[in-house]
Formats: C-alpha cells, sequence, structure tokens
C-alpha cells in the first residue's frame, strides 16, 4: 500500500450494517479485501465503542473515490436500519469514542478537516447516516 502522505483530512463513514448487528472489524476488514484488494479504514469503531486501528495511519486506505491522499478513513459499524435504509445508528459508546478519536487527530492536526463521506464532491451516498459538521458543532455527549 502506498504511504498516506500528510494527513489533512478525517472522513466518517458507516459499514451500511444494520442495527445492532454486532460485526466485528476484522470482518469488514476482510469484506474490504475481498471487494477492494485491501482494507479501506485507518479505525473501526464496534457497537461497544471499541476502537480497532485497521490500518496504520501512515499508509493510505480505501475509503473515498479518488481522494485517499492525506485521508484518514473512520468507519463506524452499523448505518443502516433493519430494512436497509439509511439511519444513524451509532451506540452511545460508539459516539463516544468516535469523538474522542476526532478530538485526538484535532490536537495533533489543528488544520484537519472532518466530514463525512457524502460531504465529498461527487459522492451520491448516504454515509456515514447522519450530519457531521452539526454534530461536531454540537456540546460532547458526555456533557449533555
Ligand atoms: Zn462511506
Amino acid at each position: 500500500m502506498p504511504p498516506l502522505g500528510p494527513i489533512r483530512f478525517l472522513t466518517i463513514h458507516c459499514a451500511a450494517t444494520p442495527e445492532g448487528r454486532d460485526v466485528a472489524a476484522e470482518t469488514i476488514s476482510s469484506w474490504d479485501t475481498a471487494k477492494f484488494g485491501q482494507v479501506s479504514y485507518h479505525y473501526v469503531i464496534e457497537l461497544d465503542g471499541s476502537v480497532h486501528a485497521t490500518l496504520p495511519d501512515t499508509l493510505k486506505g480505501a475509503h473515498v473515490g479518488g481522494r485517499n491522499t492525506g485521508n484518514l478513513g473512520v468507519c463506524y459499524v452499523g448505518g443502516v436500519d433493519k430494512a436497509g435504509r439509511p439511519k444513524d445508528t451509532r451506540t452511545p459508546a460508539q459516539t463516544m469514542a468516535l469523538r474522542a478519536l476526532v478530538a485526538a487527530y484535532r490536537a495533533r492536526f489543528p488544520d484537519l478537516v472532518v466530514r463525512g463521506h457524502r460531504d465529498w464532491p461527487g459522492v451520491a451516498k448516504a454515509c456515514p447516516s447522519f450530519d457531521v459538521a452539526a454534530w461536531l458543532a454540537h456540546a460532547p455527549e458526555e456533557r449533555a
């Protein structure tokens, strides 16, 4: 895998797995390897809020078409309802873990741009099934 390059973006994804289905990070990675020939995301956050580093943050992922240079990919398990429709299914533990991960990278890279997959130009997907900018603008859940 080629190097990631200087970190400039962090893109949030969902796995598009049904609400409540406990899919392991390594399962997501194996699906991506079968589909794209490599692990797509740098981090996968499971339902219990555990954060799995699936790819070193020095290597390029495969998660936004043509836009993976300097772009970290973070995926939470879930993202659709039981009928397959887009839904923010993040558990409180996932939401807190995601916020902590974003905060850690923002601390290291103050100019980091954090957005959802769907916020990239030309992306016609609902991923990650929530409004990243609006969520980031809110006070942390743990203080709500
Ligand atoms: Zn995505």
